[in-house]
């Protein structure tokens, strides 16, 4: 990847002739540039046939993964020809399948553009790309810019599309198929809404209206207009990630393209949510891009980020940074909690490498320290300093350290200092506060959640409430004393939760203060989160963990039910004979709480809890299952809770295969197949996760039901057998997309407890390189476990 002698490249001329049927094409590139020496282009799986200078054929070699051609110092066009496939999996130029038909669609990103055309596959090497495509006359193709002109000739159409602005490779966007298209606008730029189904079966008023309210949001907060005329939204039918922000033309799962009356706030969230993401990355990452992948962070926790800004200014019903701690940080300190995480700022090679590093530390470490700097600098600076650098850097590339001197300069404070502490260190602190002679004592070292204690120190920026008032320090030694007043009544640290630590308060008088004081429900969720941490690190006995819960168990608010309803789901899990009935009765009590309100956040959460009751709860799963003969009229977020309580009450497996094979849209096939996944009889579990392999689940969504059949306590046992067994076939499938890392890392350290010395010599076997993640947490699971187990 290392490029010793091209120094810049100025255009792609791109011409692809496509055989649609035959699921292959020719093209030929001519790349304008120039290099001191002889040149090496990325080549993955091409054929070339010719590299010409003008009429002179050049001498060149192909090895399997570049063509390295005898140019001199040179400048100029080269004019390569080659052929290629269509790739069967996730990457490349792939073939995305729905019933009958497919689509031909790009996922360049990260080091995917050289499987389509040779080039210089690299972030910071910026060109402007001008394409041509022939192909079958009645196929659409949509691109990163719009259409110049489209003829068709001898039975072939031949689609010329506008030149681009200068970009990176991995955001040019190819996509070929009967798409059916949809129009609209936002200001001077064109919309569109583009898939494959039956005209009206996806319906996309919902993406654009979120599309419209975002592009409002970051027009002004960056100060900078969308910079392209127009924008696709494209629904990919088989995507193994979730978006893909390609400039001018975004793909998504079909799921997040489709919103009707008929879909659950948790779903219509989430799609606002990824939109919101995608059309960040307009600007940051497409607009100004990462120089290396080592800055991925960068993107990825940005757009995370400003994402849930939009989001939040958009539709603040949802109070979505409630969403933002409960998965992003709290996600991410799941991981960095762990030996085997990695700093946020990691170093990156070969590409296997890159796909690994879109992980939790990457988007949810990354978003919560922006977050903490936020907070830190106030956010007018802080929207001040990122917008003076979009703006010194568009069209062009820059790291980190750009962005955070930006913000040192429009803040006046040592942000450089503060970021380059938290992105190069891997972990993060707990804070131990205790009280003496009417001081508050505080002292940080490194978080473990295998437990041990290892010194370290960030500059942490604290905040308190201390009788109300907010006072705040930069904790930047590994102690400090705070002044706290002759006799507070009330204290809380980390006001709102905006930073990224643990805090353990030691001593009744101190925990008096803290349960004395005025809690948001962010607050709230702090000391509820952060218990959960204390617990798996053995820092805190689980009766004191269970009586500080018990403290919330008549609360009434979203983020903190919200979060003890997960908490209970694992350890329900992790040790279902011991929890069951504290897990019941809370989610009993949280249901009852639910019943009475009708806010969005309300609804989807009465649906996720009524839900988890249904495998806690033979009686209620009894109740909800008999709904389902009049599904239809059922309110969209209690239909999963319904499919679940009637998988476990009646164990007809036949009747929800059928459902799945008749449903209409992707929320209700995953509504089935988590039915599916939900029986109490662990052998039909296992049926319906073999039946994931027929070709009638979507790929993408094979990883879903691993992830159904882990929550369901009874089918633990199979889930790992099943991964066990598969291992090879979910490498096959997730090949280059690092997808089966995040399965390892998320489910398997939870089916495979009990089963410690069977997962270690698995992974010997199949060193996945999430193996020493899984291991890590799954010794921490068991252990935790095994005390539950052995509590009277
Ligand atoms: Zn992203």
């Amino acid at each position: 990847m290392f490029q010793p002698f091209v120094q810049l490249v100025r255009q792609y001329d791109l011409f692809f002739d496509i055989d649609f049927s035959g699921l292959s094409f020719t093209g030929k590139a001519t790349v304008d540039l120039d290099a001191t020496g002889d040149i090496s282009l990325d080549a993955v799986g091409l054929q070339v046939k010719s590299v010409k200078h003008g009429n002179r054929n050049l001498p060149y070699k192909q090895t399997s993964n570049a063509v390295e051609i005898k140019t001199g110092k040179f400048s100029g066009p080269l004019d390569i020809e080659f052929s290629g496939k269509v790739s069967e999996n996730f990457t490349g130029f792939y073939k995305a399948s729905y019933g009958d038909g497919y689509i031909l669609t790009t996922h360049l990103e990260a080091v995917q553009a050289r499987k389509l055309f040779p080039c210089l596959d690299h972030p910071a090497f910026k060109a402007v790309f001008k394409l041509v495509v022939r192909t079958g006359p009645d196929l659409k193709v949509i691109s990163n810019m719009p259409v110049e002109s489209e003829e068709v000739r001898a039975n072939k159409k031949v689609v010329s599309f506008k030149q681009t602005p200068k970009m990176s490779t991995y955001l040019f966007y190819l996509g070929v198929g009967k798409f059916v298209e949809e129009h609209n606008r936002h200001g001077q730029t064109h919309l569109y809404a583009a898939h494959a189904r039956p005209k009206g079966s996806i319906k996309t008023e919902f993406s654009f209206e979120a599309a419209q309210k975002v592009l409002d949001y970051y027009e002004s907060y960056f100060g900078i207009p969308y910079q392209l005329p127009k924008l696709h939204q494209v629904a990919v039918p088989e995507f193994a990630y979730g978006a893909m922000e390609n400039w001018g033309a975004i793909t998504y799962r079909e799921i997040l393209m489709h919103v009707d009356q008929n879909t659950s706030v948790r779903a219509k969230k989430a799609v606002a949510g990824v939109i919101a993401h995608e059309i960040a990355h307009m600007w940051f990452g497409d607009l100004v891009t990462m120089k290396w992948w080592d800055d991925i962070w960068l993107n990825e926790s940005f757009a995370t980020f400003m994402g849930h800004h939009a989001v939040d200014q958009g539709y603040p019903q949802w109070k979505v940074w409630q969403d933002f701690v409960r998965t992003q940080t709290s996600g991410a300190m799941g991981r960095d909690g762990l030996r085997s995480t990695h700093p946020i700022e990691a170093r990156v090679k070969n590409p296997e490498e890159i796909e690994e590093l879109f992980d939790e530390i990457s988007y949810g470490k990354g978003a919560s320290i922006l977050r903490m700097i936020e907070a830190y600098i106030g956010p007018d600076k802080f929207q001040k300093g990122v917008a003076k650098y979009l703006e010194k850097f568009r069209y062009s590339n820059a790291s980190g350290q750009d962005l955070w001197s930006h913000l040192q300069e429009a803040s006046g404070t040592d942000v450089n200092r503060i970021m380059e502490a938290w992105i190069s260190k891997p972990g993060f602190p707990i804070i131990t506060a205790t009280l003496s002679d009417k001081k508050l004592n505080l002292e940080q070292e490194r978080f473990l959640m295998a437990g041990g204690i290892e010194k370290q120190s960030w500059p942490v920026p604290v905040t308190m409430m201390v009788d109300g008032k907010p006072q705040s320090l930069l904790l930047d030694k590994e102690e400090a004393q705070v002044n706290i007043g002759p006799s507070p009544k009330s204290l809380k640290l980390n006001v709102d939760q905006t930073g990224f630590y643990i805090v353990h308060y030691q001593g009744r008088e101190l925990q008096d203060l803290v349960w004395k004081s005025r809690l948001s429900p962010l607050d709230k969720w702090g000391l509820i989160s952060d218990a959960k941490a204390l617990l798996l690190s053995g820092r805190m006995p689980i009766r004191e963990y269970l009586s500080l819960l018990e403290r919330f168990r008549k609360d009434e608010e979203y983020l903190p039910m919200f979060e003890i309803s997960d908490q209970l789901e694992l350890l329900h899990v992790l040790a279902p004979e011991k929890m069951r009935d504290t897990s019941r009765r809370f989610h009993t009590d949280q249901l009852k709480t639910l019943q009475a309100k009708t806010d969005e956040n309300s609804i989807m959460l009465k649906g996720i809890v009524a839900g988890r009751l249904t495998l806690i709860d033979d009686a209620y799963a009894k109740e909800q299952g008999s709904k389902i003969k009049d599904l239809a009229s059922v309110d969209p977020d209690m239909k999963r809770p319904v499919v679940m309580g009637y998988a476990r009450s009646s164990n007809d497996y036949n009747g929800l295969i059928d459902r799945f094979k008749k449903s209409a849209t992707d929320e209700e096939r995953l509504r089935y197949l988590e039915g599916l996944a939900s029986f109490n009889k662990p052998d039909l579990v296992a049926k319906a996760l073999e039946f994931s392999l027929t070709g009638q689940v979507k790929k993408q969504d094979v990883r879903n039901i691993v992830a159904y059949s882990t929550s369901n306590a009874d089918a633990r046992s199979v889930s790992w057998e099943w991964v066990k067994t598969n291992i090879e076939k979910l490498e096959t499938m997730y090949q280059g997309t690092a997808q089966l890392s995040s399965i390892m890392r998320a489910y398997i350290s939870i089916a495979g407890v009990g089963r410690v010395d069977e997962a270690e010599s698995l992974f010997n076997q199949y060193p996945v390189p999430a193996a020493d993640a899984t291991l890590e947490r799954l010794r921490i699971y068991d252990r935790l476990a095994r005390s539950i187990m052995a509590t009277s």
